[in-house]
């Protein structure tokens, strides 16, 4: 038999129907469609990082750095009593685990959509059933829905990302309450974008031992380093930590994490900046008539335009590459995710986007 078919035959079939992932090539493109914080470390603090780097110890596998990171996020999240924190590369990889930990026969996961593409593709990895709830056209929850959803499918987990990605909007505290009393297993906050937003989910995570908290240094201003976290009771993430596989988190990661958490005023005053960016964003994009641009809590814009694939080609064209997400669901008819970028890329963006409106 041919070497190569008797490889493919053996690989799962539902496996081969699934579409992977996508990234967008980005190269020589203003880059402004994955939320990346657009701004590097201060020269000096560069410099430091790299002095830094290099003493570490890159023989040896990780150890004692990765927990102390793993304790110096949990300190800066304000991890409350009872509570554990694991590690992931990513929190892609915490999806991963969490689809492993909650794969029984049957089981479900569910998430509103539209909602970070991730949830999906991660449990069809694992042969789970999905369930998509649609939003309402506001992007609100849809809570009779949500919670007929539950009634039926009685779903293992269910993700929240608050804020919600690509939406940019925080849902009403009082119906996630609702939904997280109904739900008959974990509810996964997934804060993302936590450093742009006004309110998060500790409160939430305090009262109820079936919530889960998820962050990540990505957003931040680390997405190239890849260090995600994932907080709840201990017994839970005592269960799910088993499903992270060893060392995981890079020796060189875990140093240019803790470095991070030494200087995260310096963060703290990019996020600052980035959200003043997004709110005037907004504000010049809701002076032309023609579009739409939705409330954001994130470090990104929804915005509806007149033709979104004439425009996304027309931004790229001019240099600038953001994200049509229009083919994600319905509801994003004819819309653009615009990452918020430096005040000079976003000053870039807005003569592209202006530019490509149809005349
Ligand atoms: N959650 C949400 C809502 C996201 O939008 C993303 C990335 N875009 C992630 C999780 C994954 O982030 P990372 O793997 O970089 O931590």
């Amino acid at each position: 038999m041919d070497e190569l078919k008797k490889g493919i035959d053996v690989i799962r079939d539902d496996l081969r129907s699934v579409k992977a992932y996508a990234v967008q090539p980005s190269a020589g493109l203003i880059k402004l469609d994955t939320m990346e914080n657009p701004f590097r470390l201060p020269e000096a603090l560069q410099q430091a990082l790299g002095q830094r780097l290099g003493h570490v110890a890159i023989n040896r596998y990780p150890a004692e750095r990765t927990v102390e990171l793993a304790a110096a996020l949990a300190k800066a999240a304000g991890m409350p009593a009872g509570c554990a924190i694991t590690l992931g590369n990513g929190s892609d990889e915490l999806i991963t685990m969490l689809s492993m930990a909650i794969s029984k026969p049957g089981a479900c996961v569910m998430a509103p959509l539209p909602g970070f593409v991730m949830y999906e593709i991660s449990a069809r990895y694992q042969g789970l059933k999905f369930v998509g709830v649609d939003l309402r056209p506001d992007f609100e929850l849809d809570e009779p829905a949500m919670l007929a959803a539950i009634a039926e499918h009685q779903p293992a987990l269910i993700y929240l990302s608050y804020p919600n990605n690509p939406t940019a909007n925080l849902w009403d505290a009082e119906v996630i309450e609702r939904i997280v009393a109904a739900a008959p297993g974990l509810v996964v906050m997934d804060e993302a974008y936590q450093p742009f937003a006004e309110r998060d989910s500790m409160d939430l995570l305090r009262r109820h031992s079936n919530v889960l908290v998820m962050r990540t240094m990505s957003k931040f201003g680390l997405a190239g380093v890849r260090i995600g976290y994932l907080i709840g009771r201990a017994e839970l993430i005592g269960e799910i930590d088993k499903l992270r596989p060893p060392f995981n988190i890079g020796v060189l990661n875990a140093e240019a994490g803790l470095f991070a958490l030494e200087h995260a005023d310096v963060y703290a005053r990019q996020a600052q900046v980035l959200r003043a960016e997004r709110d005037q964003l907004i504000a010049d994009l809701d002076e032309i008539e023609e579009v739409q641009a939705f409330p954001s809590q994130g470090n990104m814009v929804l915005v509806r335009v007149p033709d979104a694939a004439a425009m996304f080609d027309g931004i790229k064209r001019r240099g600038v590459l953001v994200k049509n997400v229009s083919a994600l669901h319905p509801l994003l008819h004819n819309c653009l995710r615009l990452t918020v970028g430096t005040p000079e890329e976003n000053m870039v963006l807005l003569t592209a986007f202006t530019e490509s409106l149809p005349t």
